[in-house]
């Protein structure tokens, strides 16, 4: 049985609201506060006003113009002819027994993405999809399995935020954009997600909690150190020389490693950001110590940290996780070497672990 939370949308509520689109009505989550104010059915609207609508919508997250309260019905009804509120439905939604939460959600258009839930004493973190599918092609990651669908807009993107934090009745205070597809290949609603979801009229949320993740797409990485956004940027890198990283990730065929790590330094130079380097460590294929030293050389003198990841053995794929003391001794060829490294926590693993499986595991005609 679907259940509807993002906001709390019934079945009733999507069918309107796929009426809704095909009566071209606009996905209001999509309009940033200061596009509202030039919008021609909103001219005229007080600034304070407006505002109201926007906190209604970014901070209360309510699923109906009918629940703002304290704007008058004339502007509701208003509201309510051209615009729809994007929300999501919950096909599944897995829990782990650490509390991780792995979400099904669906669109209004029938396409299904995830996003996680992440507890941590620190606060609770969402992991977000940037996009349907991606097509990346990374040989390890079961998200690229069927390609790319389509981009995600922006308030696709804030509505798994809006909806989980919705659903658990507690402030998500971390985004990580490290959910199905890449976010550098959907730089102009990813940098809108990030304007509206820092907005102090929307949820605020803090620049040095966000996490954008990329498998290297070198021209928007410094797209996204001129947008300036103070945002910290991880970037997939896997490998430490360019030939192994090309069977592994085909974007490796596109730019070099040089390229990544002079991008990687122009975002810290803008940003004064560090950057993050993840490296997933398969069995046989990127672990060994050589290789760590040579990844170590590669970095020397970058301002970064290095996050290593046990890959997630994949179905689709053939790629195995080292055992406890490999990765222990390549991380500590990296300290040696002055690197700033973590091993990244297991969490959620009993849940459908890879990124994309869940999805894959949960086509429609399975629901
Ligand atoms: N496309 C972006 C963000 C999504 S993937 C990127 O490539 O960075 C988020 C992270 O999970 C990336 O570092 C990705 O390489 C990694 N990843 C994908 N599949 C994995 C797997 N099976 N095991 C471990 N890490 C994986």
């Amino acid at each position: 049985m679907n259940r509807a939370i993002v906001p709390d949308i019934g079945r009733a509520s999507l069918m309107s609201e796929k009426r809704g689109a095909a009566m071209d009505k606009r996905n209001i989550l999509n309009i940033e506060r200061s596009a509202l104010v030039a919008e021609p059915l909103l001219a005229g609207e007080k600034a304070f006003r407006l505002r109201q609508v926007y906190e209604w919508l970014h901070v209360k997250t309510v699923s109906d113009f009918s629940a703002m309260t304290n704007v008058g019905k004339a502007l509701r009804s208003r509201l309510d002819s051209a615009y729809y509120i994007g929300g999501l439905t919950e096909v599944t939604k897995q829990v782990s027994a650490d509390g991780t939460e792995k979400y099904l959600f669906e669109l209004p258009d029938g396409h299904r993405i995830e996003s996680v839930l992440m507890r941590y004493k620190h606060g609770n973190s969402i992991c977000i999809s940037t996009q349907v599918g991606c097509r990346m092609g990374c040989r390890f990651c079961a998200s690229t399995l069927d390609g790319l669908a389509r981009n995600l807009t922006a308030g696709e993107m804030l509505a798994q935020v809006y909806g989980v934090q919705h659903g658990i009745g507690e402030r998500i205070s971390n985004i990580v954009l490290m959910g199905q597809g890449e976010p550098m290949d959907n730089i102009d609603e990813v940098l809108k997600f990030l304007r509206m979801i820092t907005d102090e009229y929307g949820l605020h949320i803090s620049r040095r909690n966000i996490t954008v993740s990329t498998c290297g797409l070198v021209p928007a990485i410094r797209t996204l150190a001129d947008a300036d956004m103070g945002v910290t940027l991880a970037i997939s890198l896997h490998a430490p020389d360019d030939v192994l990283r090309r069977t592994m990730m085909p974007v490796a065929n596109r730019y070099s490693i040089d390229e990544i790590l002079a991008a990687a330094r122009y975002y810290f130079e803008k940003t004064g950001r560090r950057v993050s380097f993840e490296y997933a460590l398969v069995e046989g294929v990127n672990d060994d110590p050589g290789q760590a030293r040579t990844l170590a050389q590669k970095l020397k003198g970058l301002s970064c940290h290095v996050n290593l990841i046990p890959v997630n053995p994949v179905t689709e794929r053939d790629y195995k996780r080292p055992r406890q003391e490999r990765i222990a001794a390549f991380r500590t060829v990296l300290e040696r070497q002055s690197l700033n490294v973590t091993v990244r926590r297991e969490m959620g693993t009993d849940i459908d672990g890879a990124c994309g499986q869940l999805r894959r595991r949960m086509k429609p005609a399975d629901v």
